[in-house]
């Protein structure tokens, strides 16, 4: 293995969760950290498409609910040591059929949950949400809670930060470079791109949607991994004297979908007044995230100018913009990602580390330091167990809704 480069670690995944493992790995100092990512980095082209995400604390299951509690403290450390404002507390309000199950939970049980992890919120029913924000012909049963913290994130600046962090703390980021392979052994890991190959003690995969391109050759499984192409749809405010927050609206699932629509007031940190809605319909997933598009599924922006006509009076339903974005989901909801090494995999697994799926930006400065503590310490004290990795024992067939 002479003449080739080395390194204590490599990430392959230059996204967010890449780049803050990255940051965290090599802020520790005296070790050799790469990160490869086959497009480069700040690309529009993945799971971290688009301006903004959903920031919440709340959560249905408590252990995830605990990791959010500490991840709050190092968003505020990104955005000290960057001068950038990344989290907004522009509110989170939750409201719908509160016995509704959805992948991002449960409105009655994330209430208790609450209630029991000492995090405030203001119950409202439809009348209340219909006076306060201006909604409309929401129907009378629906109810909710607003928690006053949650708020909206600032992707590319998250990114920009973690990118600047990790560069000044002499991490090697090279972008136009595909891994096409990550083969561990009892010793360490050998990498091999389109251009070079690399020799490295660990490997944290963190390429999103594309994981299983390089967990499938190792011949023991792969994870259980739906990519779907999400809508964005922009619009333009006819009133904007409101102040809003993120809003998420809980529906029973149709027979073609999971009726599931949210929605960002205008972004601070930009000087459009125009709003972003979102169909979260998990519905026609993908045989490959290669065979992404960018063009969203015409029915779902119309679902959402649909939902906007009913609901919506101060946005105008002519949408300004649409966009896609790759979210990939495990296929069993109650797992929510996958985080973990890969020991048992595949031999020398546990020199390699995975993190993949779910909504998982909230958790990026969290999910960073799990990631650089797996692979240099060998272990973690954060409670990642519900994450382990587990692969499918044969690809699910794409297409079928949960
Ligand atoms: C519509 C939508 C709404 C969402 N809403 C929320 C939300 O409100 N709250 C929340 O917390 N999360 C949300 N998420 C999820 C969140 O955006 C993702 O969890 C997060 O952005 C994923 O970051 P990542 O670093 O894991 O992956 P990515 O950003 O996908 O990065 C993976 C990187 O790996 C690179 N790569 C892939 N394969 C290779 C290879 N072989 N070699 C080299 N590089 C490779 C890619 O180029 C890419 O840059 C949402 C996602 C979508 C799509």
């Amino acid at each position: 293995m002479s003449g080739i480069e080395t390194y204590d670690l490599i990430v392959v995944g230059g996204g967010p969760i890449g780049l803050s493992t990255a940051w965290h790995a090599a802020r520790r100092g005296g070790h050799r950290v790469l990160v490869l990512d086959q497009y480069g980095f700040l690309n529009e082209r993945s799971g971290s498409s688009g301006a903004e995400r959903h920031w919440r604390v709340q959560y249905t299951q408590k252990d995830i609910f605990a990791l959010t509690l500490q991840t709050r403290p190092m968003w505020a450390e990104l955005e000290r040591l960057t001068g950038r404002k990344l989290i907004h507390e522009l509110g989170s309000l939750w409201f719908g059929d509160v016995e509704v199950e959805t992948n991002e939970g449960h409105i009655a049980d994330t209430a208790r949950a609450m209630d029991e992890m000492s995090v405030a919120y203001e119950w409202l029913t439809a009348r209340d949400i219909e006076k306060r924000y201006g909604f409309t012909g929401l129907p009378g049963h629906f109810e909710g809670f607003l928690q006053r913290n949650g708020g909206a994130i600032d992707v590319r600046g998250t990114l920009a930060a973690l990118f600047q962090l990790s560069q000044e703390h002499g991490a090697v980021l090279r972008g136009n470079e595909a891994v096409l392979e990550a083969t561990p052994d009892r010793d360490g890991v050998t990498v091999r791109t389109d251009r070079a190959a690399y020799r490295a003690a660990k490997v944290v995969l963190a390429n999103g949607s594309q994981a299983n391109d390089l967990i499938t050759p190792w011949g023991g499984g792969a994870l259980d991994l739906h990519a779907y192409e999400m809508a964005l749809v922009t619009l333009r405010q006819r009133d904007a004297s409101v102040q809003r927050p993120f809003w998420f609206a809980f529906q029973k699932p149709t027979e073609e979908d999971t009726n599931l629509f949210y929605g960002f007031p205008p972004n601070p940190w930009s000087t459009s007044d125009e709003v972003r809605l979102g169909p979260d319909f998990e519905v026609n997933a993908l045989e490959h995230a290669s065979r992404a598009t960018g063009v969203p599924d015409p029915r779902h922006v119309e679902r959402v100018t649909d939902w906007v006509r009913a609901h919506m009076p101060w946005v105008d339903p002519e949408p300004t913009g649409t966009s896609t974005c790759l979210a990939v989901l495990p296929g069993d909801p109650s797992r929510q990602f996958y985080l973990g090494t890969a020991a048992g995999l595949v031999d020398g697994g546990e020199n390699v580390v995975v993190s993949v799926a779910g909504w998982a930006f909230k958790l990026v400065p969290l999910f960073g330091r799990v990631c650089a503590e797996l692979a240099l310490d060998g272990g973690t004290s954060y409670d990642i167990a519900r994450h382990a990795l587990s692969p499918a024992p044969a690809r699910p067939a794409p297409g079928t809704a949960r």
